[in-house]
């Protein structure tokens, strides 16, 4: 695969314009109102110029269902027409026989497969493909490349940047059916899954064996391990446990053109040559498309502790978050919920949240429930919070899990134009973070939210 072919957005985007001898020029969004014709032509890409906004589409913005994904960032579509000479035609002939109704290009599934979480405008690309297998993935990317069509792969679409956004001449490789775990071996600690299985699914495989898959992302119920290798994701357990990258041992990529490349191993030890693995981790679907991973799992803790800190600010909630650390204890969730955090997600709480302008969500695990409610002590007298609730059993440590990763769409919920960040400083610099925030914004004129991993010194802050 030649280097020159990559995309900063799309898998083969940049090259299937260039064989096509069409613009590389990126897509511009359109205006507030999402008319085309208040752009000069100047303006507009190629794309733009031949297209017309054919449907305006609302959208829920709280939902993260496979379904509502797309409309969940921008609430709206845009449909644009195909470019001249656009080959999708013979495309959709040579791919008919193999994928049948998995190829589809009507507006209703289009709208679908759109947009994401993110701000990044929905667009409608030219085709949706759902394969079943790598075959079908190889054979896609074959004709694509031969074809000139950019591919964007997709998961769940509750990605926040925007990668899974499609052009108007794109067409979205969605992953979501091909959703098994095809092995899992409890005494390897490993299990080989493919890339549509939704990341909450591999949990509650591997718990059923004793074993835990430890990135646990808030989007955990509806995002793919196929979209979680791609954006490296990680979650509230990453202070103790790290992020997805630290979890795959190996891949099953296709390549630009159709090739199929395995990479990495399937032991726990695996030190010669070069890691190739971690080079698609993160890469946005921009070298290839995953079709197959094997995922490390550990053994789960048999005890764990949940309690929720209370405290006057979220500046001292941070700074008791160095004490925690400095007296020896790795909890395996610290996460930090500022004031308008906590009063957006009050209505959506299932138990008697305290009221406080900033908490901690704290999280310790071991071997035994004593070792993880030992730890639980020693962290609150570390911590000196205000006031503290250990959760009496699993259901409510649930519900306090719930609550924060109910955050960002409740407070998307309230603010639907929302601005939200993801800054990560060492640890130390967490008050100064949250104060630099709460003081830009105030001179802008803007309210400020915080909240997030506190542990791994990374928070969203919201505008
Ligand atoms: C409420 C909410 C909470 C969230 N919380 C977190 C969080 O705590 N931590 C975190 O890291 N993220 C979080 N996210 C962001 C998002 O859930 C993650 O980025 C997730 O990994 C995206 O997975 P997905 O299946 O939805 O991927 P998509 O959105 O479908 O795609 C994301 C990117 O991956 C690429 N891709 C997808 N599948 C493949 C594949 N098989 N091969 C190659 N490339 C592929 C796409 O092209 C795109 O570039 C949150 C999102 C929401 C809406």
């Amino acid at each position: 695969m030649a280097m020159t072919w990559r995309s900063p957005r799309c898998f083969c985007s940049i090259a299937a314009r260039r064989l096509a001898g069409r613009s590389t020029a990126p897509r511009r969004g359109l205006s507030a109102t999402g008319s085309i014709a208040e752009k000069s032509r100047s303006e507009c890409t190629p794309h733009q110029l031949y297209g017309q906004i054919a449907a305006v589409k609302a959208c829920s913005t709280t939902a993260f269902s496979r379904q509502s994904a797309a409309a969940a960032g921008a609430g709206r579509v845009i449909f644009m027409g195909m470019p001249p000479n656009h080959p999708l035609e013979t495309f959709k002939a040579r791919l008919l026989p193999t994928l049948g109704d998995r190829l589809r290009d009507d507006p209703e599934i289009l709208a679908q497969v759109a947009g994401d979480a993110s701000h990044v405008e929905a667009q409608a690309p030219a085709a949706w493909l759902g394969p079943r297998d790598v075959s079908e993935v190889s054979l896609i990317a074959r004709v694509a490349l031969e074809l000139g069509i950019g591919l964007v792969p997709r998961g769940s679409g509750t990605g926040k940047a925007g990668g899974c956004v499609p052009r108007a001449a794109d067409v979205v490789v969605d992953v979501s059916r091909m959703n098994k775990v095809l092995q899992l071996r409890p005494d390897d600690l490993y299990a080989v899954v493919q890339p549509g299985l939704v990341n909450q699914q591999l949990d509650q495989a591997a718990g059923e064996h004793g074993l835990m898959y430890p990135p646990d992302p808030a989007s955990w119920e509806s995002c793919s391990l196929g979209g979680n290798i791609a954006t490296n994701a990680g979650g509230p357990r990453a202070v103790k446990y790290g992020v997805t990258q630290a979890y795959v041992w190996g891949l099953q990529v296709v390549l630009v053109g159709g090739e199929v490349l395995r990479v990495g191993r399937q032991c726990i030890k695996g030190v010669a040559g070069l890691a190739m693995a971690p080079l698609f981790v993160g890469s946005e679907g921009t070298l290839g498309i995953v079709t197959e991973a094997t995922m490390h799992l550990v053994p789960a803790p048999r005890g764990v502790c949940t309690a929720w800190l209370c405290f006057a600010s979220p500046e001292a909630a941070s700074a008791a978050g160095s004490r925690i650390f400095r007296a020896g204890v790795v909890p395996r969730m610290l996460e930090l919920l500022d004031d308008p955090a906590l009063r957006a997600v009050r209505p959506y709480v299932s138990w008697p949240m305290p009221q406080a302008t900033a908490a901690l969500l704290v999280e310790t695990d071991g071997c035994t429930e004593e070792s993880a409610m030992q730890q639980m002590q020693q962290l609150c007298a570390a911590a000196q919070p205000d006031s503290s609730q250990v959760a009496p059993n699993a259901q409510a440590a649930e519900a306090m899990r719930r609550t924060r990763r109910l955050v960002s769409s409740s407070l998307k919920h309230l603010f639907p134009f929302k601005i939200s960040d993801d800054i990560a400083v060492p640890r130390s610099q967490m008050p100064a973070l949250l104060l630099e925030a709460q003081a830009q914004a105030q001179a802008a004129g803007l309210q400020a939210s915080a909240y997030g991993h506190l542990g791994d010194g990374n928070l969203h802050i919201n505008l």
